[in-house]
């Protein structure tokens, strides 16, 4: 690993002024927080990511979760995914959180991730981590050779002819689901994202993966209150029963009223380039009777723009049945 140098800041202000030296915030930065460093440490080992000062905010206090006035939740970008995912709050109110992050990884590495370094997790794209292969995500115009490799994990769903990459996150699938708001403190102030602008598309530029400028600092995300009576489901579908990454997944908040389905939240995993949101899904639901054709309804709208590479095309009808098998576990459960 190439030297770097390790600094702890006394308070969140520091921490912004010397990140917003940096010269980018996206692939490549010169200076990095550490959270966990499950992600970071990874990619520093293999030289994919080689910042020159690492800030460690884990002495900052951010590691608190809180019920706010208004009902919600307040999640600190430090809190723990193991600490988050058996709080009673999230297990009672937000159980489709809980779920997602407890079929993520293992015991040892959710004890060590936090919440805002789950969400700037890295792609497991196998070329991405592989410095000695071309990647226009590691290294802008180089190619992308998983779009004629080894695509089988990677995405379905928001791609371009630049990147297919699959963000592999459970948590923040289940954050789209329930319409988290990451909170940023920044060189200029703070600002608030809602989740499905947080995380860009690959497009033409796919080294940029979120919205983050220089010095931009995580510092909690937000939870809407919870909605009375709805039934939320956690569904993540894998080559192995734990200490994998989804091939498939969906998150679902749904409401159900006289049979009908009054409100629903969708959202997907493993199969988008981002947490991926269906309005799709949901607009074909609200209004219909909570039933199997209406689900398989659902589920193809969900995917109806997908788009297989050479390997992964069993994707899509992997996903289809996973949000269908979801909803019926949701609505009859
Ligand atoms: C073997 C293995 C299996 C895994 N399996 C799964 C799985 O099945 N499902 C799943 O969802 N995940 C899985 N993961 C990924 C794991 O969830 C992430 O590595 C973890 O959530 C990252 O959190 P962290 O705190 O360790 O991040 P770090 O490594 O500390 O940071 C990650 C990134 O976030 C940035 N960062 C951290 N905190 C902040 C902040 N407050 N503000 C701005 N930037 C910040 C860092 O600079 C870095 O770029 C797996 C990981 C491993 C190693
Ligand atoms: S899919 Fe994206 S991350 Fe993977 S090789 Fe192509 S450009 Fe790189």
């Amino acid at each position: 690993m190439h030297t770097f140098e390790f600094i702890r800041p006394a308070d969140s202000r520091a921490a912004v002024a010397t990140a917003a030296q940096a010269k980018t915030a996206q692939q490549g930065a010169d200076v990095r927080f550490v959270g966990g460093g499950t992600t970071l440490l990874d990619l520093m080992k293999l030289n994919v990511e080689t910042p020159a000062r690492v800030l460690d905010i884990n002495r900052l206090p951010l590691d608190k979760i809180e019920v706010l006035r208004d009902g919600g939740l307040k999640i600190g970008a430090t809190v723990r995914n193991s600490d988050l995912a058996h709080h009673a709050t999230v297990q009672q109110d937000y159980a489709v959180l809980s779920q997602a992050l407890l079929a993520g990884a293992s015991a040892q590495l959710r004890n060590m991730a936090t919440t805002a370094g789950n969400l700037l997790q890295r792609t497991r794209c196998m070329y991405f981590r592989d410095t000695a292969m071309p990647c226009n995500k590691r290294e802008p115009g180089t190619g992308c050779p998983a779009i004629t490799g080894a695509n089988r994990t990677l995405a379905v769903l928001g791609t371009s002819e630049n990147c297919i990459a699959t963000n592999p996150s459970d948590m923040c699938v289940a954050m789209a689901a329930l319409e988290a708001t990451i909170h940023i403190q920044g060189s200029k102030g703070t600002r608030a994202i809602p989740i499905g602008d947080f995380h860009l598309l690959p497009g033409s530029t796919p080294n940029r993966e979120t919205v983050l400028e220089p010095g931009d600092l995580i510092t909690h995300v937000t939870l809407p209150p919870p909605l009375a009576g709805s039934k939320q489901v956690y569904l993540k579908l894998r080559d192995r029963a734990s200490y994998e990454f989804a091939l498939a997944s969906a998150a679902i908040v749904i409401t159900v009223a006289g049979g009908k389905v009054t409100r629903a939240r969708v959202a997907l995993g493993g199969v988008g380039t981002k947490p991926w949101r269906s309005p799709e899904a949901e607009s074909a639901l609200v209004g219909k009777p909570a039933d199997a054709a209406n689900f398989r309804k659902a589920a193809e709208a969900a995917l109806r723009d997908a788009k297989p590479q050479s390997e992964n095309g069993f994707k899509i009808e992997l996903a289809k049945r996973c949000l269908t098998h979801a909803l019926q576990m949701a609505t009859t459960g």
